[in-house]
C-alpha cells in the first residue's frame, strides 16, 4: 500500500493528512530527508509559500525533492504548494521547486476579497479524466495562474481561468480542497496520478 507525504513545516498540513486517513491511505508529515526517501507521493499544503520554500531550503528537503520528482514522483500542491511547484512566480526570487511549467501571480485577488468562495462548473472542465460535476473552491489570499505551459492541462477554471492543473505527475490548485467536505480532487490525485 502506497505512503502519502504531507510536507508539514507550516500552513494547512493537518487537514490534509485528516483527509487521507479518512481515504483510508496511509499517511506520514514530512519535515526531513529521510522522510522524503520513503514516501510515494507527496501533497505540499497551502500556507505561506516563501516560509515554506525557506525552511525545505534549510532542511535539504528542496533538492531531494526535485530529484524525487524528477524520478516521477507524484506531487499535489494547493495554494501555496501550487506557487513553490510553479517555475514562474512573477516579481519574486523566492525559494521554489520549479518544476510545473507556468507562471503565477501571488495574491492576485486583492486585498478587497482576500478570501472567497465560488463554484467551479463543471462545464469548465476540459480533462476527460475528470469525473465529478461542480466543485466548490475555497480560494485564501490565492494565486492566479497567468500562463500554462503547453504540456500543462487545465483540469477546473474558474472565469476563465485556470484554477486546478496537471502536467505529467504533478497536480496545482489554487485554491483549497481540504476545507471542503469534497474529497473528488483528492480521489483524482490519489487514483489517477499516484494510483493507490
Ligand atoms: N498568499 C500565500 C502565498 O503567497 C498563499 C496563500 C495560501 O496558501 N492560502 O504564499
Amino acid at each position: 500500500m502506497s505512503l502519502v507525504g504531507v510536507l508539514s513545516y507550516q500552513g494547512g498540513y493537518v487537514r490534509h493528512l485528516e483527509r487521507l486517513q479518512t481515504l483510508g491511505v496511509r499517511a506520514i508529515p514530512v519535515r526531513s530527508v529521510d522522510a522524503l526517501e520513503r514516501i510515494d507521493a507527496l501533497i505540499i499544503p497551502g500556507g505561506e509559500s516563501t516560509t515554506i520554500g525557506m525552511l525545505m531550503e534549510r532542511f535539504g528537503v528542496m533538492e531531494a525533492l526535485l530529484s524525487r520528482i524528477a524520478d516521477g514522483l507524484p506531487v499535489f500542491g494547493t495554494c501555496a504548494g501550487a506557487i513553490l511547484l510553479a517555475s514562474d512566480i512573477e516579481a519574486s526570487d523566492q525559494p521554489r521547486i520549479g518544476a510545473l511549467d507556468v507562471t503565477v501571480r501571488r495574491n492576485a485577488y486583492g486585498r478587497q476579497i482576500e478570501s472567497f468562495e465560488a463554484d467551479l462548473r463543471a462545464e469548465d472542465l476540459p480533462d476527460p479524466e475528470w469525473t465529478g460535476g461542480d466543485f466548490h473552491g475555497v480560494f485564501i489570499r490565492a494565486p492566479q495562474i497567468v500562463r500554462v505551459g503547453h504540456r500543462v492541462r487545465t483540469v477546473l477554471a474558474f472565469e476563465g481561468q485556470p484554477v486546478l492543473v496537471r502536467e505529467k505527475k504533478m497536480l496545482a490548485a489554487t485554491f483549497h480542497p481540504e476545507l471542503t467536505g469534497d474529497s473528488r480532487i483528492h480521489r483524482y490525485f490519489l487514483d489517477r496520478i499516484v494510483g493507490v
